[in-house]
């Protein structure tokens, strides 16, 4: 006799990000009330879009602007909703353990996210902001406002108040100078500071800045934004950031009380701390998302690991990435619980455009060459794209950006 399990399968989706917001999104679609229960965790009970982040940090955009509550954008009456931080992956018991309490699944998807990476940089966490979220960002602007306030109230008039430090010349660290340096006459002219007095430096380990990126627009990137007056330290690693500054590998110092770290991304420490195989906290996933020997759980956007067997080297972790494997990963989610076969994950990498701040941007989409107002307008094109693929055009026209 066939035996039917009347128990719905316990579908857990953790993080509540790019990937798993379009998860949670797509299987509250594909999948029917009595088909399966979905529970997403997140920290918080609202969603933040990562890729805005720069903009409240340098204080050219409200941090309310880059978030939304969770249940304005998901049916919680198709999703149960829990406000808890993850704090471990039990795979043999299928559970997750929750600061507050514990959660058991059938199908678990890991959409964590990243944390900072250092490469073993001492000093980093004590002295430099490297939190790439809404708090994080709101106490980047707040410091920085705070230097500019503090500069023409102390008798010494240190230089080191009104030195911006930003660590690593990749897209992050770019954009965040990019909205700075546009921003800047603005806090000189509020806070009564000479401008001449205000030194930005960006400092980059690699040969170049953006590296790998199209020499040409790196090179409009560069001109702009020093003609905004950032000083670009190329070839430069920093070896340790002190209470005072950093240190340069070359042995050189440069004193500044606000650091702000930018040197790429590894994926989250839970991986890690559950035991998966993961390289700097990401797991090399198969190719239908499933974290190799566990039928049961997929790992989507910055926590996964994906080979570009064209170059062999890691596809960059990105948004794009993260939205693309979420629709992969819930159909195949669904998948498994229809008993339908399961599709494979092919990234579809449309290009890379970056903010300069203000009208300014550069980027490649397709086979094309952006820069200037023309990529500024893709780039919001694009921040709204996601906004209409997660909530559609009401999503849109309510917290979409004016792209002119
Ligand atoms: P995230 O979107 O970061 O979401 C992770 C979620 O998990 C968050 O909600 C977090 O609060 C939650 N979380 C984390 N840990 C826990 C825990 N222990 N318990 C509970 N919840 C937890 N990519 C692009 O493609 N284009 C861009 O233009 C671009 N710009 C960027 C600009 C900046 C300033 C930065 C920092 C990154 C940018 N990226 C960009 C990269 C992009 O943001 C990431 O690749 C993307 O956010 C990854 O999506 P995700 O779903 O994996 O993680
Ligand atoms: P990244 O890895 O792209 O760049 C980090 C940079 O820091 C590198 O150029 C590296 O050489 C440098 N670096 C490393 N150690 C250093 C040291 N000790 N001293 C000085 N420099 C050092 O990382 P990111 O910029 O944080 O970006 C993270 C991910 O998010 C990437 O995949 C990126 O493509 C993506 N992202 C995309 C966009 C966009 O598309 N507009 C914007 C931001 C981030």
């Amino acid at each position: 006799m066939e035996v039917i399990s009347l128990k719905k399968p316990n579908i857990v989706i953790l993080g509540a990000g790019y990937g798993g917001m379009i998860t949670a999104s797509r299987l509250t679609k594909q999948l029917g009330h009595n088909e399966a229960s979905i529970t997403l965790v997140n920290k918080h009970d609202y969603h933040y879009q990562t890729t805005w982040l720069h903009e409240p940090a340098a204080g050219t955009l409200s941090p309310e602007r880059t978030r939304m509550p969770i249940n304005s954008v998901l049916d919680l009456n198709k999703i149960k909703f829990v406000k808890d931080i993850v704090v471990e992956i039990k795979r043999d018991e299928k559970k997750v353990v929750l600061e507050n309490g514990e959660l058991e699944y059938d199908y678990l998807v890991v959409g964590l996210g990243a944390e900072a990476e250092t490469f073993g940089v001492p000093g980093v966490f004590e002295h430099a902001f490297s939190k790439w979220t809404v708090n994080g960002a709101r106490e980047v602007k707040e410091h920085i406002e705070y230097m500019f306030a503090k500069y023409n109230n102390t008798p010494e008039k240190k230089d080191e108040l009104l030195t911006f430090i930003v660590a690593g010349a990749g897209f992050t660290g770019i954009e965040f100078i990019g909205e700075l340096s546009h921003r800047l006459p603005e806090l000189c002219a509020r806070y009564d500071v000479p401008r001449e007095k205000v030194k930005m430096y960006v400092i980059e380990a690699a040969p170049t800045a953006l590296p790998g990126f199209d020499p040409e627009l790196v090179e409009y990137a560069m001109n702009l934004l020093e003609s905004r007056g950032v000083e670009f330290k190329i070839n430069c690693p920093i070896k340790e950031v002190t209470e005072s500054g950093v240190l340069l590998a070359s042995g050189d110092e440069i004193k500044a009380e606000t650091i702000v770290w930018a040197t790429g991304v590894r994926g989250s420490s839970i991986i890690e701390k559950s035991g998966f195989e993961a390289m700097r906290g990401r797991i090399k996933v198969d190719p239908d998302l499933r974290a190799p020997g566990h039928e049961d759980i997929f790992i989507i956007g910055d926590c996964a690991l994906l080979i570009n067997e064209e170059i062999n080297r890691p596809y960059p972790p990105t948004a794009q990435i993260a939205m693309q494997m979420a629709e992969v990963c819930a159909n195949n989610v669904k998948a498994l619980i229809k008993n339908e076969s399961l599709k494979t994950f092919k990234p579809d990498i449309k290009g890379t455009v970056a903010s300069l701040g203000g009208k300014e941007a550069i980027g490649v989409v397709g086979a094309r060459k952006l820069f200037g107002s023309s990529a500024n307008f893709m780039k919001k094109m694009i921040d709204n794209r996601y906004l209409f693929l997660l909530g559609g055009p009401g999503l849109v026209l309510k917290r979409g950006k004016n792209p002119l």
